[in-house]
């Protein structure tokens, strides 16, 4: 597991701020075709902003510190070894058979969240199926040990002397632990390719190409292709779909794991709102458009990317090429060899969303995610709570109210002007960190139920 994004972190960081402590930040990539440089490209970031635009951090420690995150809360009751059997589902509860090695029993639910991964049990026992695309290049991806003293900078190799015609990728991960994909040629066997001796091979040939001579290990190793496949909605009635279990997503979007944590945020905090009475059952609703929609928009993206780094014809292939090779003496060519970054979704038709108001020139829009900047002894992301805020600009903001807290800003500060802010101009924020709505001059007699009621609806 490598990248992570800013709004994937933060959403973490409300639990478990030591992600923070493992993972390494990056900013910068770099891509190369034949051995040349020909992108040097640098995300956009700011010492306004608490946490970095990416981080590499293993899947295995995200899944033990979410562990130990589910370990400390009294309403979470984790069993091990428990395989889902059965489904039944009527029309109030949801009845879901569970075989452990020691018993076999029935568990009635209000409502599931099914985040058992790509094979999901509870999509085939409910017979419903993933549609979409596989795409035929196929990646060996290995974990390397090695003391490499090279930054944290994503790699790129294009048509690289250890892979002609194909792509590699590198990635440095806490741990001196190197991440390695690389592409599998059309002539080359998956069963042969994912030999030790084969992967050792290709390994060394690849640390020659960047020039790394020191000793290493082959700490772990597995093959992939890329899939655009989602379910075509998320919910079947009283369970939700979550994770791969609902989309499986190209690597190059670096999004598997990013939209899935996504995707269990967005669905929980919704049905926390509805089970203590702070929403009703309607919001419930915008789950299927919001996370549907963001996969959707990965899927325009990483189409694109997987496209460049692994072209599915011929005429791809020329085409590739040809902008590598001019890549070579023009600059602007090179933009193209950048596999894309994952960009957090904008849910702007969603039925949560306020329109936005078009008065603004900056600041994050309607369905946006939060834009983080300092607040008060911290930062913004510091004293969003987990519920609706309202940023209020100016001296008198409204009072709490119990389904929103209100945090008073000023408008002349980095925060004002990051949010393009007046005297009395308020930001709403989800409790997934994006933008509910936002008002240039908010009207306070309306921060009442109505608007709960409008932002819950
Ligand atoms: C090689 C590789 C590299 C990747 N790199 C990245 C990356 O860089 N960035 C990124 O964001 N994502 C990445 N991903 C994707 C990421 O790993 C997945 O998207 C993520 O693990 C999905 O999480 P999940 O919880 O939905 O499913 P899973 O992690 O698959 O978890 C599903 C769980 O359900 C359990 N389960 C299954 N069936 C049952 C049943 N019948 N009863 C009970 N339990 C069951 C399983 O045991 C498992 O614990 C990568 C994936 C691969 C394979």
């Amino acid at each position: 597991m490598r990248p992570h994004g800013r709004d994937a972190l933060a959403s973490l960081y409300f639990e478990y701020p030591i992600f923070d402590d493992h993972a390494l930040p990056w900013d910068t990539g770099y891509s190369y075709y034949r051995g040349k440089k020909i992108l040097e490209f640098q995300m956009p970031d700011s010492a306004n902003e608490k946490f970095r635009p990416m981080y590499n951090l293993q899947q295995q420690y995200i899944e033990q510190f979410l562990y130990q995150c589910v370990e400390k809360n009294p309403f979470i009751e984790m069993r091990w070894r428990s395989e889902l059997m059965q489904i039944n589902k009527d029309t109030d509860t949801v009845h879901l058979d569970i075989k452990d090695p020691l018993r076999s029993y029935t568990i009635a639910c209000d409502w599931v969240v099914a985040a058992d991964g790509a094979r999901s049990t509870t999509r085939r026992l409910c017979g419903h199926r993933l549609n979409g695309e596989n795409y035929e290049g196929r990646y060996v991806i290995a974990d390397v040990q090695m003391d490499h003293d090279f930054l944290t900078i994503r790699r790129a190799l294009f048509d690289p002397k250890s892979r002609p015609g194909g792509t590699v990728l590198i990635h440095k991960q806490p741990h001196n632990i190197w991440r390695i994909d690389y592409q599998l040629g059309p002539e080359e066997n998956a069963q042969d390719a994912i030999a030790e001796t084969s992967v050792r091979q290709s390994v060394a040939a690849v640390l020659a190409d960047i020039g790394y001579a020191g000793t290493w290990d082959l700490e772990w190793w597995s093959i992939y292709s890329a899939n655009t496949l989602l379910l075509d909605d998320y919910r079947d009635g009283r369970i939700f779909f979550a994770g791969d279990s609902a989309h499986n997503v190209p690597i190059f979007g670096v999004r598997g794991l990013n939209n899935g944590i996504a995707d269990g945020f967005n669905i929980g905090w919704k049905l926390a709102y509805f089970l203590t009475d702070k929403a009703d059952i309607d919001i419930l609703d915008s789950y299927t458009p919001e996370r549907r929609g963001a996969t959707l928009d990965v899927f325009a993206n990483a189409t694109k990317s997987t496209r460049f780094m692994t072209p599915p014809t011929q005429g791809w292939q020329v085409m590739r090429d040809a902008a590598l090779s001019l890549a070579l003496t023009d600059t602007r060519f090179g933009k193209l060899a950048n596999p894309r970054q994952m960009t957090p979704y904008t849910y702007a038709q969603s039925p949560l969303t306020h329109k936005d108001d078009a008065t603004f020139t900056a600041g994050p829009k309607s369905g946006a995610v939060f834009l983080d900047a300092p607040y008060a002894d911290g930062y913004l992301c510091d004293a969003l709570s987990g519920s609706y805020s309202l940023i209020y600009f100016g001296q008198t903001p409204p009072d709490d109210q119990d389904w929103c807290n209100v945090l008073k800003a000023d408008p002349h500060s980095t925060l004002g002007d990051l949010y393009d802010a007046q005297n009395g101009t308020a930001y709403l924020i989800r409790p997934d960190l994006h933008i509910a709505g936002r008002w240039k001059h908010f009207d306070k007699t309306r921060f009442d139920a109505s608007l709960a009621k409008a932002a819950l609806r």
